[in-house]
């Protein structure tokens, strides 16, 4: 089956193009600015290697899926005929609150649902309903399957997703952990399930999502039991510019001193905290590790330092409370962009953790600075296994969409 992978944001449409029978990826691409000046669509036939940007009006995410079709059927830059060779579309959805806990093929029930999710990500659902609009208008009949981020965390027990805040805060506004990034976690700890050789019923896994933004997860027998992320992707371990977990009277403390407003006390621990912050020059790990390796004749040195430190150290206490709460340990997995490229935050981590039974190999560690396929970090008889597995939303929202497809 064909399924057109389509991850809408507010300005800005992700697509990609998946044969799920070979799972190979023919076409992707994105379609930026949406709604306003300069818009444009970058598009890659991966067959033949082929990229082309260009610029097009795009008044909204109708006249976007517009140009996706437009590039896809191309004689030149296509790698379809027409319209019919695409069997379905599959949508990244970030919130589905408590309603889903599973991807679901969209009826106008579904949408009344999702609607309700405004209130946890009003941006990102807004965006996503106007990109299944503009596939209905596009390409009208085809089947369109949700896959939400937060639906893996559903199977969390009530004492992981509750907050000791008082109850009606929870029935009135549904205040609760929901994390993120579940897609990922799914895809990489049913991987590390493979890899170990067991069946999934029988694993302990924490698997650590670092990137821009970071998630990690205790997964025990395939399901979520906990998960760093929270009410919102605030919460956790420090990220590119999020504060992660901080002792809420910081917040109200800041407030009062500094005379800040809500929106400036959202913005200051959304976009200007975590490496940012905390270095006072970079949300990008790359900058923090260029300045690391110069030594300490970098002016950045210390707080890049710092600003790494945090992190992962934050890591390390989430791995030792997830193997508490799972009551063991299998595996450790580490991906995403800082995961699966950045070699001295994975040493940091699984440093000094033997006790744990993690054996780390620092030899492999150094010899894969960029994973692209699965890769083994921890040496031959370590207890606990550490793996680098390159995570694949898209090619989870591709089979997802297709095995609901195909069961209609
Ligand atoms: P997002 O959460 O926005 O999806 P990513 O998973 O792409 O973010 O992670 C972004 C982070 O990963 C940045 O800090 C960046 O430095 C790091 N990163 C991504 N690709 C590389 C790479 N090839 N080499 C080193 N670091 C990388």
């Amino acid at each position: 089956m064909n399924i057109l992978v389509v991850n809408a944001g507010s300005s800005s449409l992700k697509y990609q193009l998946i044969n799920t029978e070979t799972e190979v990826v023919s076409a992707k691409g994105v379609c930026e600015r949406i709604g306003g000046e300069g818009s444009s669509i970058t598009h890659k036939q991966l067959l033949k290697d082929i990229k082309v940007k260009k610029e097009a009006p795009m008044k909204d995410h109708s006249a976007a899926m517009k140009l996706v079709v437009d590039a896809l059927t191309d004689k030149e830059i296509g790698v379809i005929a027409d319209m019919n060779e695409i069997q379905a579309i599959g949508h990244r959805v970030v919130h589905g609150g408590a309603y889903f806990s599973e991807s679901i093929l969209m009826t106008d029930e579904v949408l009344a649902k999702l609607e309700k999710c405004k209130a946890f990500a009003p941006l990102h659902t807004v965006a996503h309903l106007m990109g299944i609009k503009g596939c209905l208008e596009t390409m009208p009949g085809k089947p369109q399957v949700l896959v939400f981020d937060t639906a893996f965390h559903q199977t969390m027990a009530p004492e992981a997703y509750f907050y000791p805040l008082p109850y009606e805060y929870y029935e009135k506004y549904g205040i609760r952990r929901y994390g993120a990034h579940g897609t990922s976690h799914r895809f990489v700890s049913a991987e590390m399930a493979k890899v170990l050789g067991k069946p999934i019923e029988e694993t302990k896994i924490v698997t650590c999502h670092i990137g821009n933004g970071s998630s990690i997860s205790a997964v025990k027998g395939g399901k979520v039991m906990d998960t760093s992320m929270g009410f919102t992707p605030l919460a956790g371990v420090e990220m590119g510019t999020r504060c992660g977990d901080i002792d809420p009277a910081i917040v109200t403390y800041i407030m009062e001193n500094e005379g800040l407003t809500t929106a400036e006390m959202d913005n200051l621990m959304n976009k200007k905290s975590g490496f940012l912050g905390v270095s006072g020059f970079s949300s990008d790990s790359r900058d923090l590790e260029d300045a690391i390796a110069n030594g300490p004749s970098d002016p950045n040195y210390e707080r890049a330092n710092l600003a790494v430190n945090i992190l992962t150290h934050g890591i390390k206490k989430y791995i030792g409370a997830y193997a508490s709460i799972m009551n063991g340990l299998d595996a450790v997995v580490f991906t995403a962009g800082i995961g699966e490229n950045n070699p001295h935050l994975r040493e940091l981590v699984c440093e000094n953790m033997e006790f744990l039974g993690i054996e780390f190999d620092k030899a492999a560690n150094d010899a894969a600075p960029h994973v692209s396929e699965n890769t083994k970090i921890s040496k031959d008889g370590s207890k606990v296994a550490v793996y680098v597995l390159p995570t694949n939303e898209e090619l989870v929202i591709a089979r997802d969409t297709a095995a609901i497809v195909s069961a209609l």
